[in-house]
């Protein structure tokens, strides 16, 4: 129940359905640019996502359902070029960061403005007691202060952490490149 209920809300912040003649619905997306770059790319994309057709006999309900899946599939997609987009920013060192130690080190900084995350990652981490730095480096001490550090769940130690300063998180199911890079990737406000 808890899980139709999310996918409801999901739903509803990504996207505007719009009864046609009946049986058919269509659904927009609402705009979420990545950035400036990809605005005039998207919009074209987006103005709609596509029509969502049922029989007669169906329900509100079941049109929901399907135009869920639409929005789950080009949401997906969306997701996908906007990382790959990220990893380039990354690759030529602008604003963006690839992999663990750099993603890290743009966490303790509070320079993330929308963290990407591999569904299937799980790292060993610590944190410090002292300034509350995150590092993935086993070590009894931080490296920047040299204060006690205590093993943590980094992935979800980041999340939260990006999350806390304002920023995004996004899981990504399925991502080879981001796979090959350890699974870890942002958006940052500013260069580092
Ligand atoms: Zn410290």
């Amino acid at each position: 129940m808890k899980d139709d209920i999310s996918s409801h809300e999901r739903l509803v912040r990504l996207a505007r359905i719009e009864r046609a003649a009946a049986p058919v619905a269509s659904v927009y997306l609402n705009t979420r640019w990545v950035d400036e770059h990809q605005r005039d790319r998207m919009r074209i994309a987006r103005l709609i996502a596509g029509v969502v057709s049922g029989s007669r006999h169906e329900t509100s309900s079941d049109i929901a359902r399907r135009a869920s899946e639409l929005v789950s599939h080009v949401d997906m997609q969306e997701q996908g070029s906007a990382l790959a987009a990220v990893l380039t920013e990354a690759a030529k060192g602008g604003r963006a960061v690839a992999g663990v130690d750099a993603t890290v080190e743009a966490v303790n900084r509070g320079a993330v403005r929308r963290l990407y995350v591999l569904k299937t990652l799980s790292l060993a981490g610590w944190s410090c007691a002292r300034c509350a730095s995150l590092q993935g480096d086993p070590g009894i001490r931080c490296r920047l202060c040299g204060g006690e550090a205590t093993p943590v769940e980094l992935t979800n130690a980041i999340v939260d952490r990006v999350i806390a300063s304002g920023g995004e998180a996004e899981i990504v199911d399925v991502h080879e490149d981001l796979r090959r890079l350890g699974g870890l990737a942002a958006l940052l406000r500013y260069p580092l």
